[in-house]
C-alpha cells in the first residue's frame, strides 16, 4: 500500500467534494488533523471510519486503498483473479482433509486390529478382560468418526448423478446416508430423487 498516493488520492476527492480538512472531520466525528495526517500520507484512516470516508467521499474501499479509482473492467478482472485464486486454495486445502481423513481412520483402526488378533490368539485370558479389550479398542475410532464425518460433509462437493448439482450436505444427511466409500445415497437438494452420489473436489458446472 502506497500511503502518499492514498494520502493525495483523499485529498483529490475531498476537494472535489469541496470540503475542507474540518469539514470533512466533522461529517466523520474525528479531529482535522487526524485527516490531514493522512493527506499527508503519515497515516492510514483507522478501518472503523473507512467506510464513513468511502461513502462521504463517494468512492469504494477497494479505490481508497488502491489510491485511485479502479477502473469497473479492471476491478473485475482483479476480483475474479482472487476468487479463483481462493476456489484454488479451497480445492488444494479439501485435497489436504480428504487424504487426512483416510490417514486418521486408519490409524484409529489399528488398536481395534491388534485387540482382534490378540484376543484371537489368546483363547486362554477370561472372557470379560478380552470383551473389556475390544471394546475399548474402539474408543480412538469412536473419538475420530465425528471429525471424519465433518471432513466427509464440509470438504469438496457431492454431485448428483441425476442432475449434476454440485453441493455441500448436511452433516445429518452424511451421518445417516448408506455409503460406499466415499460415493453416498443422499437425497440431492436441487431435484430431491435420491442417488449415488460421488464425491468431488471441484466443483463441476
Ligand atoms: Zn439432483
Amino acid at each position: 500500500m502506497n500511503q502518499i498516493k492514498i494520502g493525495n488520492f483523499i485529498a483529490r476527492k475531498r476537494k472535489e467534494h469541496n470540503l475542507t480538512q474540518k469539514q470533512l472531520a466533522d461529517k466523520l466525528s474525528i479531529s482535522d488533523k487526524a485527516i490531514s495526517k493522512w493527506e499527508n500520507g503519515r497515516c492510514m484512516p483507522d478501518v472503523a471510519v473507512m467506510l464513513d470516508l468511502c461513502n462521504v467521499l463517494n468512492i469504494t474501499v477497494n479505490d481508497l486503498l488502491n489510491g485511485e479509482v479502479v477502473i469497473m473492467e479492471n476491478y473485475k478482472e482483479k476480483s475474479e483473479e482472487l476468487l479463483l485464486e481462493m476456489v484454488k486454495e479451497k480445492e488444494e486445502r479439501d485435497k489436504m482433509l480428504l487424504i487426512a481423513e483416510v490417514i486418521i481412520g486408519i490409524v484409529s483402526l489399528i488398536p481395534l486390529l491388534i485387540a482382534t488378533v490378540f484376543v484371537a490368539y489368546n483363547q486362554g485370558i477370561e472372557e470379560w478382560v478380552r470383551t473389556i479389550t475390544v471394546l475399548a479398542s474402539i474408543i480412538p475410532l469412536l473419538i475420530a468418526l465425528p471429525f471424519l464425518i465433518k471432513i466427509e460433509q464440509k470438504a469438496g462437493y457431492y454431485r448428483c448423478s441425476e442432475c449434476g448439482h454440485c453441493y455441500v450436505p448436511t452433516f445429518k444427511s452424511v451421518l445417516w446416508s448408506m455409503h460406499m466409500g466415499r460415493t453416498r445415497k443422499m437425497k440431492c437438494p436441487k431435484c430431491g430423487k435420491k442417488s449415488w452420489q460421488k464425491k468431488i473436489v471441484k466443483k463441476e458446472k
